[in-house]
């Protein structure tokens, strides 16, 4: 038996969405409504943890809510790609 204290949720989370290849190809930004030619061209995505869009945006639906990382990261908000990187 170890006497290690065991750091708790909190302690432990990322101060941001991690920005890797895994989360890019998990994030659901490409089939969102919003998501627009502009931003398929700009290889554009993971605007969680990258930050707002370039392209001018007209907000037509976000589907971060269904997102598994905005899921594990416990986000709770939504238009990533207008308001910049998710803050905790
Ligand atoms: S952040 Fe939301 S609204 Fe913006 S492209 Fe991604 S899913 Fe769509
Ligand atoms: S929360 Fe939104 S911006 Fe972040 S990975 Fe999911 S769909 Fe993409």
């Amino acid at each position: 038996m170890t006497n290690e204290r065991r750091p708790c949720p909190a302690e432990t989370k990322e101060a941001r969405v991690r920005d890797t290849e895994e989360n890019a190809k998990r994030c659901f930004c490409p089939g969102c409504p919003t998501f627009d030619e502009c931003m398929i061209e700009g290889r554009e995505r993971l605007y969680c943890a990258r930050g707002s869009t370039r392209c001018r945006l007209v907000r037509l639906g976000c589907v971060c809510g269904e997102c598994d990382v905005a899921i594990e990261n416990g986000l709770s908000s939504n238009y990533y790609c207008d308001g910049g990187p998710a803050k905790f």
